[in-house]
């Protein structure tokens, strides 16, 4: 589904993703951790077509990434952006429909026409927003700034819906939200996930997290990959300095919480 062959996106100022090979399995979600830095976003990027590789194939089903049609690209990857990017100046259901009127061929894809949306369109993106538990009546005309941090991101969500895509990036999705918003979209995902059986990749620092909503985990450090595989085999026997690191904080900060909540 997603294969990277030897994949380099190098930037003049250094930094990127160097010598990537790696498959991400199909119709289920890998989780992408890293240090800061680590390429996770490029790495995000390439598969939806914001960023070509400078070197390798990326092939996404079956296909290199250089030969799809950009838009028919953008159609089959859903991506949600680290800030969840809304439109601050588009109400909820514009702004959800927007991948539609742009990459569904619409014959206008005017913003301002989205104010007199097409009934199918409508119905497609009240259904999206009905996928991620939002009412479309009470939230639909609302702007992002009449939001909260887990409406918005929910949006988000809806907003890759709506073109039936075979494959969703989420670019550290969930972590501006209190831990509670969090575990609620992470069962989000999940109950998605399970709906519709796409494939995914998850960029995330929290194990727990991993944990919550992956299978297969794949750990980059400055650009490399350094280890991947099933999540629980990794957990058991981390080789890289930094997912033994993020296990052990991930340890003492639960021993920390039980000890606070005065459990055993
Ligand atoms: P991560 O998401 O793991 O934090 P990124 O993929 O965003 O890492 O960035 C990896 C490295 O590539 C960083 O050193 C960053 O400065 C560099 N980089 C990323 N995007 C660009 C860009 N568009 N132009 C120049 N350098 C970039
Ligand atoms: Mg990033």
């Amino acid at each position: 589904m997603i294969r990277y062959q030897t994949v380099s996106k190098t930037f003049p100022t250094g930094g990127g993703v160097r010598d990537l090979t790696l498959e991400i399995p199909t119709g289920k979600i890998t989780a992408l951790v890293g240090p800061s830095g680590s390429g996770k976003s490029t790495a995000l990027k390439l598969v939806n077509g914001l960023l070509a590789p400078s070197d390798g194939t990326l092939c996404i089903q079956g296909i290199p990434q250089k030969e799809w049609n950009p838009i028919e690209l953008r159609r089959s990857v859903g991506y949600v952006p680290q800030n969840g990017a809304l439109f601050p100046h588009m109400t909820v259901l514009e702004n959800v429909t927007l991948p539609q009127e742009i990459l569904l061929g619409a014959s206008n894809p005017r913003i301002s026409q989205a104010k007199n949306l097409p009934e199918k369109r409508f119905r497609r993106a009240t259904h999206a927003l009905k996928q991620v538990e939002l009412d479309s009546t009470e939230f639909g005309n609302r702007y992002p700034h009449q939001l909260s941090g887990g409406q918005k991101q929910r949006v988000a969500v809806a907003r890759t819906l709506v073109t039936d895509p075979k494959i969703i990036l989420l670019d550290e999705p969930f972590s501006a939200l209190d831990p509670l918003t969090r575990k609620r979209m992470q069962i989000l995902l999940t109950k998605l996930h399970k709906e519709l059986g796409f494939t995914s990749i998850v960029v995330t620092h929290d194990v727990a997290e991993a944990f919550a909503v992956a299978d297969y985990a794949a750990v980059m450090d400055r650009g490399r990959l350094v280890e991947s595989g099933d999540l629980q085999s990794l957990a058991n026997n981390p080789q890289s300095a930094y997912l033994q690191e993020l296990l052990a904080h991930t340890q003492q900060q639960s021993q920390h919480l039980q000890t606070e909540l005065g459990e055993p």
